[in-house]
């Protein structure tokens, strides 16, 4: 395919070029084609965001609610009506399969944009009644200018996710994405002005880790949003420290799934498999370490290698494909790395994990999902976030045992469990340390659910009402009915 255009900035509703002179290239990791070449933004581009920002926010945020509501919606319709082009985009620039990103990621990034422009016109603080007549109310103000970081597994999703409930709280967002996957940010940007966003309003610098501290740490920013690891997001946190931003921390995760003997297993095995194998296994929450009862665990291996068997890698834009491309070389690397690590370990790989040659697409990144069973606890597979499709199956004997050791990480994002009894499925989730949690089902990501991280997973939740909090700050206001009390 034909290199696309260079990418310039989107600043104050226009494309606009960077002053740095400098780019970086974006890649096909399926056909390792450059896609295009990307403007970095510099400090003055940062600057210049900043300042359009802060115009934006002070139209944006004096409209109301109903008035945000709409220009949100008419964002929503265009997006839906660009599923398509923007799902190709969003394949060549990730690699992942076009059979999920044409259903689930402009489509999960509409819905949450839909979700919060519903809630815009219900964005109230309360009144409070008090002594003599008096009373006091709360206004729910948004903060001003909010950074939002990306990562490179659903660009335009987290693009949404992160922009919507800032935008219905009426603040105004610096987005800068994932350097591997700057594309679909970009066309958000597009959208959004064509949607009759203010100028200002959503803005996107796009570079490197560089341009993300530059975000950090602007006195301009009153709040950063990051999806990312968790060394990065220590890392901005840092960098936040600096002028005390409001943070939200959306980071890794080793996350357990449990299946109890009375599970359904046919179910049990699908909800294994896409908490391992979905988008190649490059995402945050994914079920890694999954505990499967002594009892049904050689029922539930058959089931899972059976059917991971038949799973077809290959391209990405092909719609029977279900393994696409990892998203570059190093990348894949680092998973082949951990799938030696496991085998010298002493684990077994029971299915996969060798590197695949796709015909036509020589220079992808393409690796079989791999099943280890016989995973310790202590081993390095079973303890560090791998981001690939690499499942380590553990058994277990007893529901004390497993929750202490489905607690035993210094992740918390995630965890699910599969059982038919519904006290010891509550029972369990209460005792797991994790953010989000699903019974007899995993990583079903509902809009209205708040979502995110216990211990170095992250701070703050995404989605649902909760997001309103993060991205709004309370103003208590006395009201005095009678004369004031002095005694001087
Ligand atoms: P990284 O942490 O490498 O990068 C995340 C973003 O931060 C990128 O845009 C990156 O820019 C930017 N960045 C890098 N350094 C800095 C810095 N010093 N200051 C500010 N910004 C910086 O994550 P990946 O993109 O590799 O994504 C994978 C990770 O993201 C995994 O750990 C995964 O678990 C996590 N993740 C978490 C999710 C959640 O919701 N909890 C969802 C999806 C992923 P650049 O790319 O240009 O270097």
């Amino acid at each position: 395919m034909a290199k696309l255009p260079t990418q310039q900035l989107y600043i104050n509703g226009k494309y606009t070029n960077a002053t740095s002179g400098e780019t970086f290239e974006t890649t096909n990791p399926a056909t390792g084609d450059v896609i295009c070449d990307v403007q970095i933004a510099s400090t003055a581009d940062v600057d210049k965001a900043v300042k359009a920002a802060q115009a934006g926010f002070k139209i944006w945020s004096k409209m109301s609610g109903t008035e945000r509501s709409r220009i949100l919606l008419k964002a929503v319709a265009l997006l839906r009506e660009r599923n398509d082009e923007l799902a190709i985009l969003e394949v060549m620039d990730t690699g992942k399969p076009m059979q999920e990103a044409n259903c689930v990621d402009v489509e999960s990034g509409a819905e949450c944009i839909e979700y919060f422009a519903g809630l815009a016109a219900s964005i109230n603080g309360e009144h409070i009644q008090l002594a003599n007549g008096n009373f006091a109310y709360t206004r729910k103000e948004p903060l001003g200018v909010c950074a939002a970081i990306g990562a490179w597994n659903y660009p335009i999703q987290i693009a949404c996710w992160k922009s919507a409930p800032a935008l219905a709280c009426g603040n105004a967002v610096i987005f800068k994405a994932s350097e591997v996957t700057p594309l679909t940010a970009l066309k958000l940007a597009e959208i959004y002005t064509e949607a009759g966003l203010p100028d200002g309003v959503f803005n996107v610098v796009s570079g490197l880790g560089p341009v993300g501290q530059m975000l950090a740490e602007h006195e301009g920013i009153e709040k950063i949003s990051l999806t990312g690891s968790v060394p990065t997001g220590k890392r901005v946190m840092e960098s936040a420290s600096k002028t005390l931003k409001h943070v939200t921390l959306e980071l890794g995760g080793k996350s357990p799934l449990i299946v109890f003997d009375d599970a359904n297993l046919d179910n049990a095995v699908s909800a294994a498999m896409l908490a391992n194998f979905y988008t190649q296994g490059e995402i945050c929450s994914n079920g890694t370490r999954v505990y499967v009862h002594k009892d049904i665990k050689d029922t539930f291996l058959e089931k899972l290698i059976e059917r991971t068997s038949k799973m077809i890698i290959g391209d990405p834009m092909d719609l029977e494909t279900h393994v696409g491309s990892l998203i570059h070389k190093d990348h894949m690397e680092k998973v082949l790395n951990y799938i030696e690590i496991g085998k010298n370990e002493g684990a077994t790989l029971a299915y996969g994990g060798n590197q695949v040659t796709v015909e036509g697409f020589e220079k992808g990144c393409f690796i079989e999902p791999a099943i280890f069973t016989d995973v310790k606890a202590d081993m390095r597979i079973a303890r560090e976030e791998i981001f690939g499709a690499v499942m380590s199956v553990i058994t277990f004997d007893s529901e004390d045992e497993v929750v202490e050791a489905a607690n035993d990480t210094q992740f918390g994002l995630a965890a699910g469990v599969f059982t038919q009894d519904i006290n010891r499925a509550h029972r369990v989730i209460e005792n797991l340390e994790a953010g989000t949690c699903w019974i007899n089902n995993y990583n079903i990501t509902p809009i209205e659910m708040p979502f995110g991280g216990y211990k170095q997973s992250g701070i703050g939740r995404e989605n649902g009402t909760a997001a309103i909090n993060h991205f709004t700050q309370l103003k208590s206001v006395y009201v005095e009915m009678g004369d004031v009390d002095c005694p001087y």
